[in-house]
């Protein structure tokens, strides 16, 4: 049977994705976008893109093993948290030609049906001003989603005690890394309000200091229950995709 050996793109061998588009049992692929930016005092700076792969990888698999997950894009359009040292990131522009290129590099292999899974909302605005363009060029299906897209005002309420979501590095995103990555939370000698923050938006400041309390009331469950409807709606707009 020619198919895939793992839905993550780089842990295949070359002759795995040969053969899988070859006999049609590999029909689409999903780009996962994230950051690597700030995530507060208590978060890993790789949590937009850890989380976007995530909810990407399983909702591949239950389409398995029709659908790979590449290469993430790890470094995002961060400009508004560049305040914080160790963020990284990239002019719009160039954020949205590597993505264009990525897409690209699947069409020329074959692969019309690819899905941008994004993890972070400051990536939205750039792709979304390009993403009609994108298609017009590429001639493929392309679409872009963030995945807390999934998430109804009901189940927010339902889920979130702060009744916060996304956010940022807040309630949502903690429990979300309780569940699927804990080695990702560290409360380890954070101490807020000691903290040399060099927050030069007043609003921004304000929300932080907000966010890092409300982060405390995250726990696993929470975080497991988000993930799971995350997935099996990512995983429906990669179906519907398919046809
Ligand atoms: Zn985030």
């Amino acid at each position: 049977m020619s198919q895939i050996k793992s839905v993550l793109l780089w842990e295949n061998q070359r002759r795995y994705i040969r053969e899988a588009i070859d006999a049609g049992t590999l029909r689409g692929a999903i780009i996962p976008t994230g950051s690597t930016e700030q995530h507060n005092e208590h978060l890993a700076m790789i949590h937009d893109t850890a989380s976007a792969l995530h909810v990407s990888r399983l909702a591949a698999q239950k389409l398995f093993p029709e659908v790979i997950v590449t290469t993430p894009l790890a470094i995002g359009v961060s400009e508004h948290w560049m305040d914080h040292k160790g963020t990284l990131t990239l002019r719009a522009e160039v954020f949205g030609q590597v993505l264009y290129d990525v897409a690209d590099s699947l069409r020329r292999h074959g692969i019309e049906n690819v899905l941008i899974i994004n993890g972070h909302a400051g990536n939205a605005g750039p792709v979304h001003e390009r993403l009609e363009g994108f298609r017009e060029q590429l001639g493929i299906n392309l679409d872009f989603h963030s995945y807390w897209e999934a998430y109804s005002p009901e189940l927010v309420q339902e889920q979130m005690e702060t009744g916060r979501c996304p956010g940022h590095a807040a309630e949502f995103e903690t429990a979300f890394a309780w569940a699927a990555f804990p080695e990702n939370v560290d409360w380890d000698g954070v101490d807020y309000d000691n903290a040399k923050l060099t927050i030069s938006n007043p609003q921004q400041a304000e929300d932080d200091r907000m966010y890092h309390h409300d982060a405390k009331v995250a726990t696993a469950e929470k975080g497991q229950a988000m993930i799971d409807v995350a997935v099996d709606w990512v995983a429906e707009q990669m179906q519907e995709m398919m046809g």
